[in-house]
């Protein structure tokens, strides 16, 4: 998809971190944006909140042209406090529902579908924009860097070895055994593959992104870097 510049006005800023699943992603951004007092978007909550209404109106995901028949119909409403973000579809909150294994396994076929990244691309082009006012906002997500928000001063990848993703991810979905750990290693990795090979605005590192790896790093030792990001981008803006 072809990126729309909106260029921040001074002291505003606009951070983008991407990454794959598990890389820590969702709890760095969050904390960056309460720290500096900025809002949070986290797009992959939206992918899934398109997903969850696909599989719940029983189309198959693979259908590309029902898939973004749902996406056209479907009101997403979404919470941009860094302190209680959350999500409405079709203005019921689906926070728990869009979190299932169900919809991250079908998620990577929906987000492919180049109608569906373009409805939800306008959308949070238009979030980030109505952020300004408020000082700027703190973008989660595959491709904000490059398409999303390639005007954001600071970017961000952020990874971390696949072992350590896929711990993460089972522990937040309250797994316990190695065999659950091996499942969504095995998940996590097909995951990556569809995100990173599919032909629309595929997971990559952006023009200009900073690339940290939170393997063995505290959440605070990968938020610090940012912060400092932050400071020099505004900074340079001053
Ligand atoms: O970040 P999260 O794991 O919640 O994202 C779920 C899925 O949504 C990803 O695997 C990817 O397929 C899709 N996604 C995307 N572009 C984004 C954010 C998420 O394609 N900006």
């Amino acid at each position: 998809m072809e990126p729309v510049a909106t260029p921040a006005p001074a002291g505003a800023l606009v951070v983008a971190v991407d990454g794959p699943g598990g890389s820590g992603k969702s709890t760095v951004a969050r904390e960056v944006a309460r720290r500096r007092g900025l809002r949070y978007l986290d797009t992959g909550a939206m992918y899934r909140a398109v997903t969850y209404l696909v599989l719940d109106s029983r189309v198959d995901v693979e259908d590309a042209e029902a898939v973004a028949e749902v996406a056209d119909r479907a009101v997403l409403t979404i919470r941009t406090d860094p302190g209680q973000p959350g999500i409405l579809a079709d203005a019921v909150s689906v926070d728990e529902q869009i979190r299932t294994r169900a919809v991250t396994n079908a998620v990577s076929a929906v987000a492919a579908v180049p109608a569906v990244r373009r409805k939800l691309v306008a959308q949070q082009q238009r979030i980030i924009a109505d952020s300004l006012a408020d000082g700027g906002i703190v973008v989660e997500g595959r491709d904000i860097g490059a398409v999303v928000a390639p005007e954001a001063q600071v970017k961000v990848f952020l990874t971390a070895s696949t072992e350590v993703r896929a711990l993460r991810r089972s522990q937040q979905l309250g797994e316990k055994g190695m065999d659950d750990v091996a499942r969504t290693l095995a998940e996590l990795d097909r995951r990556d593959a569809l995100d990173s090979g599919r032909a629309a605005d595929p997971l990559a590192v952006a023009d200009g992104a900073v690339v940290l790896d939170s393997t063995g790093l505290a959440v605070d030792q990968v938020v610090e870097p940012i912060l400092a990001l932050c400071r020099e981008a505004l900074a340079a803006t001053r």
